[in-house]
């Protein structure tokens, strides 16, 4: 069986404990590889490796530092079906959406930071003939970067480009859950020619390697994506050590469709925003609230589309909705089903597990699960389910529907559908979420800062904000 291996220092090496975890396909609900359960020992080599690289990347100039993050971009392009389907037995995404979503992502991450930096420029301010204050960025040095299993190169390299491109080096923990694209990544980083310690790729679990990373007193920069628990630890310890610290969290966020909306259109994003990724998407649509005088027709339409997504083998090009990432995230989001109908919401379809004929007949899969009936503050309507599961609700006001949509703690996205310009603009100020999407859903430039209010996260990557991040910002003021 193939043993995944820690990047450090430029070579592909154990774990220093010897041991290893299982590594799921969630479409066979088998192991297929096994992933280094590494620990602190491991974090600090690959610290003191990227320590050791700092001095020479960070004052690379940038022309060469481009040159080599683009030939990683196009290795991951050339590789991209491999890639793709690596993902897909790794995740249970579907393998079109892998190679027409996240590998394509992954190739842009690069592509975009390691142009950026050609491009960036910091600030002067002059007091006419007293004095000329100007900004200096520098690399923070060693960044701590974490991700997530949903979107895993994806996340993985929107973290790790922006680090690389503005001159830190990083020590990188994927999530254990889906490790095998960043184990890939690590084999194309050495193809590239990138230099030994400049990225530095830990594998094992969170509250070993992971600690390890935010704990650790020489990494002062922490780019973290994942749930919002999580966070609110890696945040206990890494603020008190005065670390720079970047939180992308968990959301529940709210479609909004008023009457005046273009119906069909809706229908369809909605559909595609609540179910994309087997509903694995932190930006997911979860709470579809629909003007009350459309609402029948609304949930009609948009049950009969759900019905039609195809849910079965990721290898398959008609499989919709692949499986369920881990047998514990499949009995999370099936006791939510459980959870819904006890607070007295009805299933309008779905509402139970799929066992699929074939080689797919015991993965781990749900039937896209919608459900009507439910108070807009249930259980059900204000926890992350992050899954095939979502609720529909009418209302009758701008008012009403604001209070429904910023009743969670959470605050990351909000797809809104109107056709009205003036309430488009009220509706956009009012909802609590990092990023509205009016008429449509899962669009941005990705110059674009991008981030959640409330306990949806702290700070903004995307765009030029990510290369601030992982750099030092100093003011200096001469006299003349
Ligand atoms: P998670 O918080 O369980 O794990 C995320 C990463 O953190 C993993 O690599 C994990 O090993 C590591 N980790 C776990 N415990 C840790 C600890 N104590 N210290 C340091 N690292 C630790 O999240 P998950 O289940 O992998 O991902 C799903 C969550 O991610 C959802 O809540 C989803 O909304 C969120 N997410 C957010 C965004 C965003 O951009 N806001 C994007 C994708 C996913």
């Amino acid at each position: 069986m193939l043993h995944l291996q820690n990047y450090i220092n430029g070579a592909l090496v154990p774990p220093t404990s010897g041991q290893y975890l299982d590594n799921f396909n969630p479409a066979l609900g088998e192991v297929y590889s096994l992933i280094p359960d590494s620990d602190e020992r491991d974090v600090a080599a690959a610290q003191a490796a990227a320590q050791a690289a700092f001095p020479a990347w960070s004052t690379m100039p940038k022309e060469k530092r481009s040159a080599l993050l683009l030939k990683l971009s196009g290795l991951i392009q050339k590789n991209l079906d491999r890639l793709a389907l690596a993902e897909s037995v790794d995740q249970g995404k579907p393998v079109w959406l892998a190679k027409s979503v996240d590998i394509p992502r992954a190739v842009s991450n690069f592509h975009f930071y390691a142009t950026g930096i050609l491009h960036d420029s910091t600030e002067a301010h002059a007091m006419e003939e007293t004095a000329i204050n100007y900004t200096l960025r520098t690399p923070v040095g060693v960044a701590g970067c974490i991700s997530p299993w949903n979107l895993p190169l994806y996340l993985f390299t929107w973290k790790i480009a922006p680090a690389l491109a503005s001159g830190c080096t990083v020590v990188a923990k994927p999530s254990e859950i889906t490790p095998m694209t960043a184990y890939l990544l690590s084999e194309l980083a050495i193809e590239a020619g990138l230099p030994a310690g400049v990225l530095n790729i830990v594998h094992g679990l969170g509250p070993k390697v992971g600690t390890a990373i935010v704990s650790h007193p020489e990494i002062p920069a922490i780019s973290f994506t994942g749930g919002t628990k999580t966070g609110e630890t890696i945040s206990s310890i890494a603020a008190p050590m005065f670390k720079k610290l970047s939180l992308e969290l968990g959301g529940k966020n709210p479609t909004i469709v008023f009457a005046d909306a273009d119906f069909e259109k809706s229908v369809h994003t909605a559909v595609r925003a609540a179910f994309s990724n087997q509903g694995e998407i932190c930006l997911c649509g979860s709470r579809i609230f629909v003007e009350r005088s459309i609402y029948e027709k609304f949930r009609d339409a948009f049950v009969d589309g759900v019905k039609k997504l195809q849910v079965g083998d990721p290898m398959l090009d008609e499989s919709w909705i692949g499986a369920i990432v881990s047998k514990q995230h499949y009995d999370k989001v099936l006791s939510y089903i459980e959870l819904a109908k006890q607070e007295g919401g009805r299933v309008l379809c779905g509402g139970t597990a799929l066992h699929p004929e074939g080689r797919c007949k015991n993965g781990w899969f749900i039937a896209p699960t919608v459900i009507e009936g439910l108070s807009y503050d249930c259980r059900t309507n204000q926890e992350e389910i992050f899954g095939p599961v979502v609720t529909l609700q009418p209302f009758d006001t701008e008012e009403e529907v604001l209070q429904y949509a910023n009743s969670t703690r959470y605050g990351l996205a909000c797809s809104l559908w109107t056709s009205n310009l003036s309430r488009t603009h009220r509706m956009a100020a009012k909802i609590h979420s990092g990023i509205v999407w009016v008429n449509c859903w899962l669009l941005r430039d990705l110059r674009t800062p991008f981030g959640g209010m409330k306990g949806s996260g702290v700070g903004r990557e995307g765009g030029f904000e990510a290369l601030r991040f992982f750099t030092e910002e100093k003011n200096v003021c001469i006299r003349l």
